[in-house]
């Protein structure tokens, strides 16, 4: 264990805190305290085209206190830090391990079928690497042409970089990263000028973070954020990746899923206690969610 055990909980204000935000929030705070360590708050705001993102941070606010929970430390807000993300950026681009795409998600989509079939994805399907055959006065002339464009990193070059990187998670051990298994995820693109990748593993860096606990939703990422930790030579927290609330029927709880917001909940006329003993008993019930 570390001197000092810090965690985060980490929301992105896309709606309404939900009780699977809860349980991410329970964990961190738990394991903080376990160990006599800090929980901290970031705020992952750096989606901007999200028009109401202002109104679900004040309801967060709202509805962390109403269940009692509290951080320790100043906020962290990302939608403030798109300078930091930007020099992190432009380290990877000097590496050369970043380049243009100019792809369409309607191009990516038409690439793949007629390859016939995805190309070998953990995550998802895979971009099938297009712009990465581009040369560089190419992309420099349609750059400055002002064709919009997304960076990606190029992870055969960062495989070449860094091998093949371990991260340990609490529950499952130790997890070896194939970086080329994830795909030239984007890291940046105009409208959102650090993907949350890379906003992710700059501020668990620049936070100090040295336990990330969030739900199994983001454990395949995990290991693209190892990468990204490996290339800019950040410190590597331990993860604890929890299991996710389901419903009666076995299906993931939706994020966006209203009825389980905690706002909802409260107005339904439920206690903070209410809800909280309803988790501990999903827990103990493999995660079914039944209220
Ligand atoms: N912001 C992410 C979410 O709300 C969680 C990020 C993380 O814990 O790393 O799903």
């Amino acid at each position: 264990m570390p001197e000092r055990v810090i965690t985060r909980f980490a929301p992105t204000p896309s709606g309404p805190l939900h009780v699977g935000h809860l349980l991410a929030a329970l964990s961190a705070r738990r394991l903080a305290d376990a160990h006599g360590g800090h929980c901290l708050l970031r705020v992952e705001d750096i989606d901007v085209t999200r028009s109401r993102s202002r109104e679900w941070v004040e309801l967060m606010y709202e509805d962390l206190a109403w269940v009692g929970l509290r951080f320790d430390g100043e906020v962290m807000v990302q939608s403030t830090r798109f300078d930091v993300y930007a020099q992190a950026l432009e380290r990877l681009k000097s590496m050369g391990l970043l380049y243009p795409c100019f792809c369409t998600r309607a191009e990516i989509k038409a690439q793949i079928a007629e390859m016939g079939r995805a190309p070998h994805a953990t995550l998802g399907c895979l971009y099938p690497g297009t712009c990465r055959h581009l040369s560089p006065e190419q992309a420099a002339e349609r750059i400055a042409r002002g064709d919009a464009h997304a960076w990606r990193i190029d992870m055969q070059r960062a495989q070449d970089l860094i091998g093949c990187p371990l991260w340990h998670d609490l529950h499952r051990g130790v997890q070896r990263c194939v970086p080329t298994e994830y795909g030239d995820v984007v890291l940046a693109r105009k409208e959102m000028p650090a993907s949350y990748h890379l906003a992710v593993v700059v501020d668990d860096a620049a936070q100090g973070v040295t336990h990330v606990t969030r739900g199994m939703d983001l454990f395949a990422a995990t290991n693209i954020h190892r990468v990204l930790q490996a290339v800019l030579a950040l410190p590597v927290p331990a993860y604890c990746h929890h299991g996710l609330l389901c419903d009666n029927a076995g299906k993931r709880l939706a994020k966006r899923d209203g009825a389980r917001s905690l706002a909802s909940l409260r107005a339904a006329g439920y206690s903070a206690q209410q809800v909280l003993d309803s988790l501990h008993t999903a827990l103990a019930n493999k995660g079914i969610w039944q209220v």
